[in-house]
This record gives structure tokens, sequence and C-alpha cells, in this order.
């Protein structure tokens, strides 16, 4: 408790699954929050105002749109003028698309690399400055095993985590002596609105029960056999805005019970 009272976080895409955890365990340690995603209206009303509730912080949202760089430089001055500071940078915000390469529509391709890639340059782009002002920053990404390994139809997703890993690890090396630290966080499988979106069509294309998708695909490569939880990846975020995770910077963290060790 208290360990960023008086901070502000600002989580992209935190209307749902693993960046509403962060943004949930950070109030809990006393930050103001600054929300943001797609989501209804009275939806993302009813999380905000129960951060508030819950945990006696601010909590304000930013519709921004994490594949327009203008509305992402927005969210961060929006965060700055309410607050007085981004102290805390979570770049969360991300999509999936499935399709064979040659079929891979451009669109998607731009959308995937735009959302999971480009907006964390963004965002960070944006937020250094005022870190670099205050002599303490933490910047986190949501990476994915992804990010160290490949599969096959995830063209797009697999390279825009890759590009995190890189430039997790330039900015880091850039801030080292700004009291600044940049990571990423490298999930498995999550249970999220994400992963359950998938089931239906994979147990269409598979011919395949609920219960065999979500053993014999999804956690195929795991081989704890479990999912992560969103609560396991907020508290690792978490640790790393802790004065014990100052010499933590440019790492990859995995969280994927065990795939990538395989
Ligand atoms: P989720 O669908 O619950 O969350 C995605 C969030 O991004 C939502 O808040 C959504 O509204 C937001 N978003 C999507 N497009 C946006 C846009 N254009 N502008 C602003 N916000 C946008 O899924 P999740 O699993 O919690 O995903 C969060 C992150 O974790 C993603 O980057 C994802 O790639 C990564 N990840 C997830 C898993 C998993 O298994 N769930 C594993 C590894 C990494």
């Amino acid at each position: 408790m208290g360990l960023l009272k008086g901070k502000t976080a600002v989580v992209t895409g935190s209307t749902s699954g693993i960046g509403l955890a962060c943004a949930r365990a950070f109030a809990g340690a006393g930050a103001n929050i600054l929300l943001n995603g797609i989501g209804a209206p009275a939806d993302v009303d009813k999380e905000r105002a129960a951060i508030e509730r819950d945990f006696a912080v601010k909590a304000i949202y930013s519709p921004a749109d994490m594949a327009n760089p203008s509305e992402i430089a927005e969210l961060i001055a929006l965060a700055e003028k309410t607050f007085g500071s981004v102290d805390v940078l979570v770049n969360n915000a991300g999509i999936q698309h499935v399709s064979a390469i040659e079929e891979f529509p451009i669109e998607k391709w731009d959308a995937v690399i735009a959302i999971n890639l480009s907006a964390a340059f963004h965002a960070i782009r944006a937020a250094v400055p005022g870190m670099k002002n205050r002599g303490w920053g933490r910047i986190i990404s949501t990476a994915s095993a992804h990010s160290l390994v490949a599969s096959p139809f995830k063209s797009a997703y697999v390279a825009a985590k890759h590009g995190i890993a890189g430039l997790t690890k330039t900015v880091a090396l850039e801030l080292a002596r700004s009291k600044i630290t940049c990571n990423c966080i490298s999930p498995g499988y999550v249970w999220t609105p994400l992963v359950e979106k998938q089931i239906p069509n994979t147990m269409s294309a598979r011919r395949m029960r609920r219960d065999e998708v979500i053993n014999d695909v999804f956690l195929a490569a795991q081989p704890t056999k479990e999912f992560v939880t969103v609560e396991q990846v907020a508290s690792l975020a978490l640790f790393l805005c802790s004065d014990n995770a100052a010499q933590i910077t440019g790492a990859n963290l995995s969280m994927d019970g065990g795939w990538t060790a395989a």
C-alpha cells in the first residue's frame, strides 16, 4: 500500500483484461489513474467509478484511439494536465488477427502494428520529457510470449511483439541515467476477453469442443497447463514500479507457464 501514492499511472487498453487489472493494482497502491480503451460508455464509467470508490484515488478516462498518434499525444497531455504528471506508463492496448501471410488483409496488418507497436513509441515519446523533468519514471509494455517465439498465422502480432522487445531495450539504454526504467512483460495465455473471443471460431474451424480448444490448442504450448491470471501480470507490473525493481531495466520478463523454456 502507498507505493505509488501521489503518482499517476496511464494504462492504455485498460477497459478490460490485463490493462484493467494493472489499473486496479496501481490504484490499490495509491496512484491516480488514466483509463483508456474501447467500451460502452456506461461500462467504462462503472469501472472508472469502481476504482475511485474501492481505492480512494482519482480516475479519469480517455477514449483515445491507439492507432492515432495525435490522440495518443493528447492522452498523455490530458493525464499531465489533470494530475500534474505521468509517472507510470503501461503500453497495453492490443488486438489480434489470425490469417495466412498471403491472405493477411493489409488494413489488419497496419492496425495490429499501429496499436500493438507504434502506439507504445508514440506514448513513450510523449511521456518521457515529463518523467525526465521529475527524475523518475516507470515504462512497462505488455509484450507476449510471441515477443520471443512465433506461431503460424500471427505474422503481424508476432512482428509487433518482437518490436516491443526491441523498443524496450533501446528506450531502457537511452534512459538508464534518468532513474526511468523501461521493461516489458511477456505473458503466455492469459484468460481475458481477447482469448475468450477466439474460442467460437477455433471450435468451428477445428471441429473441436470448447474444452478441447482450451486444453489442446491454447494450453498446448504452456507446460503448466494453466492460464496466467490478469492479477499475476498486474502484480509483476506493480513490482516493476517499486524501488526494489530500480535496477531492472531493458528486461523482457516472461510469465508463460514455461512456454518459452521448452
Ligand atoms: P483485452 O481485449 O481484454 O484488452 C485489450 C484492451 O485494448 C482493451 O481495453 C481494448 O479496448 C483496448 N484496445 C483495443 N484496440 C484499441 C484501440 N484502437 N485504442 C485503444 N484501446 C484499444 O485483452 P488482453 O488479453 O487483456 O490484452 C492486453 C494486452 O496483453 C495486449 O497487448 C495483448 O496482446 C497482450 N497479451 C495478451 C495475452 C492473452 O493471452 N490474453 C497474452 C500475451 C499478451
